[in-house]
């Protein structure tokens, strides 16, 4: 594969875009929200979006961080936002520094190191927090949420004066709803569906599966801190997602041959809900 193809999938008002195949290049944007999860090589789909979450460390999800920099410095954009595990931050600003210094240019942005728990605040409505994944690196997932708020149970119905009195006393009067939208694993191994459970829940769960069938066995995929197809199989009932998008297959896999084994492997339920995420322009 020479060109790294701009691969697209939706479902409902969200876009994933981008492209994913093992030990080569991960990274998907989400236009609507303006977030691209991990850069790859720094890929031109990730060029206009604002706020970057890297899953770890490994060149082909993180390489392309200072060339996104220097796109953006290039363009005259607002300083990118890139969040990180801790591990990785000085060192990524180390590079960053000594790549300003051989182009002869100043660049403009932000890294983040990625706190367990904390909600980051993103487009609108929405944030973000990160969960835990286990590879080779320092690693973390993402999920973004949407927060919405609603009158609350026990004033519906109430007099509208009422609640506006109440209001300016300060009381709270609506209920806050965190709904997981989007969750993104990068590399892992299965571990983390044992993490929290607004993973289990968000409405798209984006994660890697590197292997399908015995050419590579479950403890070896294990040993490269990956997940494979079977191990996935028996844990999808403990699942609440809308779709499960599987990305990250191993190159020696065509799309079709995975697609095959979801249908011979699960229900039909959740055949419909297994996506393989279109990394080529071939079916
Ligand atoms: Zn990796």
């Amino acid at each position: 594969m020479n060109i790294i193809h701009r691969g697209q999938w939706k479902y409902k008002e969200w876009t994933l875009e981008g492209n994913s195949v093992a030990g080569v290049s991960t990274s998907l944007i989400c236009p609507e929200l303006s977030v691209a999860f991990d850069v790859g090589q720094g890929l031109p789909w990730a060029f206009n979006m604002q706020n970057f979450l890297i899953t770890h460390s490994h060149m082909d999800h993180a390489a392309g961080i200072p060339y996104i920099i220097s796109q953006k410095a290039l363009t005259g954009q607002r300083a990118p936002v890139f969040y990180m595990p801790k591990f990785m931050t000085e060192k990524m600003h180390q590079i960053v520094h000594l790549w300003q210094e051989m182009e002869g240019h100043v660049y403009d942005y932000k890294f983040i190191s990625t706190v367990e728990g904390e909600k980051i605040p993103l487009k609108g409505n929405t944030f973000f927090k990160t969960f835990p994944t286990t590879h080779r690196v320092p690693s973390n997932g993402y999920c973004v949420f949407r927060e919405s708020k609603k009158l609350r149970a026990d004033l519906q119905g109430c007099d509208r004066q009422e609640i506006l009195d109440k209001k300016s006393r300060g009381e709270q009067v609506e209920d806050f709803f965190e709904e997981p939208l989007i969750a993104f694993t990068g590399d892992t191994q299965i571990e983390f569906l044992d993490g929290p459970e607004f993973v289990r829940r968000a409405k798209i769960l984006v994660m890697e599966v590197t292997y399908i069938d015995d050419k590579k066995s479950v403890e070896s995929a294990r040993e490269w801190g990956h997940i494979h197809f079977e191990e996935l199989i028996p844990r999808l009932e403990q699942l609440e997602n809308e779709r499960v998008v599987l990305m990250h297959l191993s190159a020696r896999y065509s799309r079709k041959q995975f697609e095959k084994e979801i249908i011979r492997r699960v229900s039909p339920e959740w055949a419909q809900k297994l996506v393989v995420f279109p990394r080529d322009p071939r079916p």
